[in-house]
C-alpha cells in the first residue's frame, strides 16, 4: 500500500534527542531557543514562539490579540476543528466567510458581509499548504487583526513573502505536518509586544520566577520535542521541493481527466503541498468515495480532509457561540475532495502507480 503520509526520522534527530536526555535540561532549554531562532529566520520575522501544539498556539495568539467573550472571529468553514475550537476556547463567537471554489481558501469577497463591529480577528486558513489570498484579505479586513492558520503551510509564499508574515502566523508541528516535533506549534510575529505576551502566556504568565503578570497557561514545548524538529528545519526546503515535484508529476499524469479537477496553484502563490487534493466532480464515472475505494483496491491510500464543513456537527450546530449559516461552497467541497499521496518519500514508481490507479479507476 502506498501510504498517504510518510514520516522519517534519521540519525541527526536521534543524536539531538539523546543530547537532551543526557543534558538533563528537558524543558525551555537551548533546543527550543534554537528552533525558534532558525524558524524565525526561515519565515523572515523578528520572533518565533514555540508552543505545545498548533491548537494551543492558536489559543495563545487569540489571547495575545486580546480576543475574548463578546468578540467575534471570522474564519473559514472548511478547516480542521482546531481552528474553531481555539476561538471557542477564548470565549469568542465564530463566524464564517465561505471559501473560493477554485482553491478552497477564504473568499476575500465573502469577508465584508461576515464582519461586524465586534469582529476582533480574521483567521484565514492556508489549506493543504496553499496560501489564502492574503493581499486581498488584508484589503478587505478593514483594519481588523489577522491571524493566519498556517498549520499546514510551512514556508508557503505569496510573491516571495512567507505566510505567517501577513498577520500573526500559527504553524502546527504535529506528527504528520510538513515540519514536525511529534506534538508542537510555533507562532510568528514581527511585534515585540505580541511576542512578549505570547511568551508570558505559554509559561503561566510568569515574567521571572514567581513574578506573574497575567493569568497564563502551561503551553511550553519540551526540549525533547524541539530536538526532533531542529534537524528537519535544515531539510524542510528540500523536502518541500520534493513535494512540489511529486505534485507536478501527478498534475501531468492526471491532466484533462473527465470527472476530476486538479488542485489550483497559480504561480505567484507557492503551494507547499501538505496535501495534494483533487475534486471528484459530479457527473463523472465515480463519486468521491467510489474513487477512494477503487484506489485502495489498487494499493493507494487516500484521505478526505474534510468530510463535512467544520460547523456541520451537532456540537457546533447547537453551540450558542457558533454562527451557523449555510456555506454552500464549503459543503460541496466536503463531498468532493480527495487527497492523494504526495509526501517526499514517494518513489517515481509510486507516483506512476498512483497515476495509473486513478486513470484505471476512471476508465481511461
Ligand atoms: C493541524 C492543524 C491545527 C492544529 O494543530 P495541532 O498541532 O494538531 O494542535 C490547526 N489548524 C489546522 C488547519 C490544522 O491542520
Amino acid at each position: 500500500m502506498i501510504r498517504l503520509t510518510g514520516v522519517r526520522m534519521g540519525p541527526r534527530e536521534e543524536r539531538l534527542v539523546l543530547e537532551v536526555l543526557r543534558s538533563g535540561h528537558l524543558v525551555q532549554g537551548p533546543m527550543v531557543e534554537r528552533l525558534e531562532t532558525r524558524f524565525a529566520e526561515l519565515v523572515g520575522v523578528r520572533h518565533a514562539v514555540a508552543m505545545s501544539s498548533g491548537t494551543t498556539a492558536l489559543v495563545a495568539s487569540l489571547e495575545a490579540l486580546e480576543v475574548g467573550p463578546g468578540d467575534e472571529v471570522v474564519t473559514s468553514p472548511f478547516t480542521f476543528a482546531a481552528t474553531v475550537n481555539a476561538i471557542l476556547e477564548v470565549g469568542a463567537r465564530v463566524r464564517f466567510a465561505d471559501i473560493l471554489e477554485e482553491d478552497l481558501t477564504m473568499d476575500p469577497a465573502a469577508l465584508p458581509a461576515a464582519l461586524t463591529p465586534r469582529t476582533k480577528a480574521i483567521m484565514p486558513v492556508h489549506l493543504y499548504g496553499y496560501p489564502a489570498d492574503m493581499p486581498a484579505i488584508e484589503a478587505s479586513a478593514n483594519g481588523v487583526a489577522i491571524l493566519e492558520d498556517a498549520a499546514q503551510a510551512h514556508l508557503a509564499r505569496i510573491g516571495g513573502r512567507a505566510v505567517g508574515t501577513w498577520g500573526i502566523g500559527v504553524f502546527s508541528l504535529y506528527a504528520t505536518k510538513n515540519l514536525t516535533t511529534g506534538e508542537g506549534g510555533i507562532v510568528t510575529t514581527d511585534g515585540d509586544g505580541l511576542a512578549d505576551r505570547l511568551r508570558l502566556l505559554r509559561n503561566q504568565g510568569m515574567r521571572d520566577r514567581y513574578r506573574y503578570e497575567i493569568p497564563g497557561h502551561n503551553y511550553r514545548l519540551s526540549d525533547l520535542h524541539a530536538a526532533v524538529g531542529l534537524p528537519q528545519l535544515e531539510t524542510l526546503a528540500e523536502r518541500t521541493e520534493r513535494r512540489q515535484k511529486n505534485a507536478a508529476r501527478l498534475n501531468e499524469g492526471l491532466a484533462d481527466l473527465e470527472g476530476i479537477r486538479l488542485p489550483q496553484a497559480i504561480a505567484s502563490r507557492e503551494h507547499v503541498y501538505h496535501q495534494f487534493t483533487i475534486r471528484v466532480t459530479p457527473g463523472g464515472p465515480l463519486d468521491r468515495d467510489g474513487l477512494a475505494d477503487e484506489l485502495r483496491a489498487r494499493g493507494v491510500e487516500t484521505g478526505v480532509y474534510y468530510p463535512r464543513a467544520v460547523y456541520d456537527y451537532d456540537c457546533y450546530r447547537e453551540h450558542p457561540l457558533v454562527d451557523v449559516t449555510p456555506m454552500p461552497i464549503a459543503e460541496r467541497a466536503a463531498r468532493e475532495v480527495l487527497s492523494l499521496p504526495v509526501h517526499p518519500w514517494l518513489s517515481d514508481a509510486d507516483l506512476d502507480t498512483i497515476v495509473r490507479a486513478v486513470r484505471e479507476a476512471l476508465g481511461v
